[in-house]
């Protein structure tokens, strides 16, 4: 579905230029959930934003379903770390603001809205401005926004940090199942280990090298499994992982 073929990335700093990513190439199946998990700095986010069309390559070129991508598409949901809300909007005036955008008419957006919303677990607050929500609150009012608009691929950075242990349990829980039951194409960028292998099919681990490097690659099939936490499996993956993220990857002869 997605192929990042041989791009660069470079930003140009006060003096000089640093090279993010240099002839990087990475393809994602329809229905993957890829998890990109690497220390601060590494280039996380620079990925998501080229993925976005928000940014383009300095080199390269990034294509999704064949097309070329220019710019944002309307098929792509992009939730930022900060939610993204607008603050004098209530729950359902921004849960509905992507449609409006999009000049769909209230007859139409209504029932769509109610619909996320209750599936969001928002209907009691759906007066609510942010300002008068728990974290775990905007992120569900965030993501109700983004998934409103039928998107084919979800790109989230950092969505759940913010919370605390159990609201992100649960939205953990929230979003492997929209993962799984829209069989959605998502890109989540995480800093914890456990939600990396929680939620992605594919792992990316990633360092800072200037370039980026990828030093691990992990295929997660059990993902979404009931109870996978708590299994051995889980255990190892997350075990691997970090042992990636702490020696800056391992040598071909140590996997
Ligand atoms: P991550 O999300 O993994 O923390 P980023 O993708 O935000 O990393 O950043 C990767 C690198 O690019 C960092 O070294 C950062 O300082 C640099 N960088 C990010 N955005 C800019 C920018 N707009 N201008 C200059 N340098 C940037
Ligand atoms: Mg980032």
């Amino acid at each position: 579905m997605i192929e990042v073929s041989h791009c660069d990335l470079r930003y140009n700093q006060a003096k000089s230029q640093v090279k993010v990513y240099d002839n990087f190439n990475l393809k994602i199946e329809q229905g993957e959930s890829l998890v990109l998990i690497g220390p601060s700095g590494c280039g996380k986010s620079t990925l998501l934003y080229l993925l976005s069309g928000l940014m383009p390559p300095t080199g390269g070129e990034i294509q999704i379903w064949g097309e070329p991508v220019k710019g944002t598409r309307q098929k792509t949901a992009f939730i930022l770390q900060e939610y993204g809300l607008f603050p004098w909007l209530n729950v359902e005036q921004n849960v509905s603001l992507g449609l409006r955008v999009r000049h769909m008419t209230k007859g139409k957006y209504k029932l769509l809205v109610e619909d996320m919303i209750q599936k969001m677990g928002l209907g009691e607050v759906k007066h609510n401005f942010p300002s008068q929500l728990s974290g775990g609150q905007r992120q569900r009012v965030a993501l109700a926004r983004a998934l409103t608009l039928q998107p084919d691929l979800l790109l989230m950075d950092e969505p759940l940090s913010a919370l605390d242990a159990l609201t992100r349990e649960r939205l953990q829980t929230l979003l492997l199942e929209i993962w799984q039951e829209q069989k959605l194409t998502t890109v989540l960028v995480t800093h914890s280990i456990e939600e990396a292998v929680f939620l992605g099919s594919r792992i990316l681990v990633l360092l800072d090298g200037r370039p980026t490097q990828v030093v691990g690659e992990i295929l997660n099939p059990l993902v979404g499994q009931r109870g996978y936490r708590q299994t051995e499996e889980f255990f190892q993956k997350t075990s691997y992982v970090r042992s990636l993220l702490e020696r800056g990857g391992l040598d071909e002869s140590a996997k």
